[in-house]
Order: structure tokens, then C-alpha cells, then sequence
């Protein structure tokens, strides 16, 4: 009995040491928080803590960050310091995990390579792409229909085509570099909904939904979030 008891100590212990650790950004942006954070608490794999900006950006500044191995991003936040910018350039230089989540892709206006690390931007002002000027929009409660671009990718593997009521954003810059995971072909949204960016030595992934519960608590979305924290993690060279 003692014997049984010691292994089980040992396993349980040697599971929790593997668990991927999360650090989970917000700030800038209102969410409805505890059926957000229950996107999480479903995920066994992992252990998680929560940070609010600017707290968020002064730990990925110092050596504390090294206790997670993926970032999750769903702050929508502008103040970023040249000192900031240059360690988030550097973490992905080194192959850093990094995920930016829905609102994420409004973040750091003024801060040029930040669509160069996310592969798109939804800009708060109108810009001119090559071309076309693109006056960014949103769109709350859509039915969308969602198309698995990648079925055999390990993010999107075991993910069929689905629907999800949702928001949409419209009129986004993406790069014409990204490996698309998601698409869709409602006409307020971006074509692209998911998509993996290679920065530095790092895959970063961007998903565009999750606005509320809705999203949430979609069994598609939670699978995605799921798959694309563990993918992530692998990828992980820091
Ligand atoms: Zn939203």
C-alpha cells in the first residue's frame, strides 16, 4: 500500500513538473473573465498565470519571464517602451512561444514591427496597402462559417469545418507570408482567421476569435486554443 502511495506521488509530481506553462496577458480590453478563464481551466496539460498590462510587459522585461514557456496574448495595449520592443524582439530571435488572441491584433499602433511579429494588424486608422485603403471594422454576434485551411496541421488536426457565433473584424492588413490555419468567407470579415507568422526563430500563431462566452465555450475554439498552446510549446526554443 505504502509502495502504491509513493508512486502515485511520484507520478503525480512528475506530471505536474510537465505541465506547459502559460503566462495569460490581458489589459486594455474588457472580457467577460470567468468564462474566459474557463478556456484554460479545460486544458489539463497546462498550468497558468494571469497578468494585466503594463505589469505584463515589465515581467516579459525581466528574467521572470523564463518560467513560461508559452505567452498567451489577449491584451489590445499600446505603451510598449524601446527597451520592451527589444526584448520582445529578442525572445523571438531565440524562438520564443508566442500567441496573440482576437483583440491582440489592435495592440501597438505606433510600434512598426509589431505586424511583422503577429503577420497582420487591424489598424485604428485608415492606411493605404498597396493601393487599397483599408478602414479596419468590427462586427459583433456573427454566425461565421469557418473553414479548416490546414487539416493536418497540429493546431487544426481533429478540427472540421464549423460555425461560430463570433465578432468579425473587417478590412485587417495581412501579410501575404502567413501560413493560413482558418479562413472564412463571411463578407464583413477578414478572409483569413487563424494563421501562423514566422518571426526571428519563433512560429507565432494568431487567432481572430474569442470576443465573449459565445466564442468561448464553442468546443472548435477551445480545441484550437488547446492544440495551439501544445503546438507551441514543441516549437519552443528558448
Ligand atoms: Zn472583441
Amino acid at each position: 500500500m505504502l509502495f502504491f502511495i509513493l508512486t502515485e506521488c511520484i507520478h503525480f509530481s512528475f506530471a505536474q513538473q510537465k505541465k506547459i506553462r502559460v503566462l495569460v496577458v490581458s489589459g486594455g480590453h474588457e472580457f467577460e473573465h470567468k468564462p474566459f478563464y474557463d478556456v484554460f481551466n479545460s486544458i489539463p496539460s497546462i498550468t497558468y498565470d494571469t497578468l494585466v498590462q503594463p505589469q505584463a510587459n515589465a515581467l516579459i522585461s525581466s528574467p521572470e519571464v523564463n518560467r513560461y514557456d508559452v505567452l498567451v496574448f489577449y491584451d489590445m495595449f499600446d505603451l510598449i517602451s524601446p527597451t520592451q520592443q527589444e526584448v520582445y524582439i529578442n525572445l523571438l530571435t531565440k524562438g520564443a512561444s508566442m500567441i496573440f488572441l482576437h483583440h491582440a491584433l489592435v495592440s501597438y499602433q505606433n510600434w512598426p514591427e509589431f505586424i511583422k511579429i503577429v503577420g497582420g494588424q487591424y489598424h485604428t486608422h485608415p492606411v493605404v496597402v498597396n493601393g487599397d485603403t483599408l478602414r479596419a471594422s468590427y462586427e459583433h454576434d456573427v454566425n461565421i462559417p469557418v473553414k479548416v485551411e490546414d487539416k493536418k496541421h497540429p493546431v487544426t488536426q481533429g478540427i472540421s469545418d464549423f460555425e461560430i457565433v463570433d465578432e468579425v473584424y473587417g478590412d485587417v492588413e495581412i501579410l501575404g507570408s502567413v501560413k493560413p490555419l482558418l479562413s472564412t468567407t463571411h463578407p464583413k470579415s477578414m478572409r483569413y482567421l487563424a494563421w501562423i507568422n514566422h518571426y526571428g526563430n519563433s512560429d507565432v500563431i494568431y487567432i481572430q476569435l474569442g470576443h465573449g462566452p459565445s466564442g468561448y465555450s464553442n468546443p472548435n475554439f477551445r480545441k484550437l486554443i488547446q492544440q495551439a498552446i501544445e503546438w507551441s510549446a514543441k516549437q519552443s526554443k528558448k
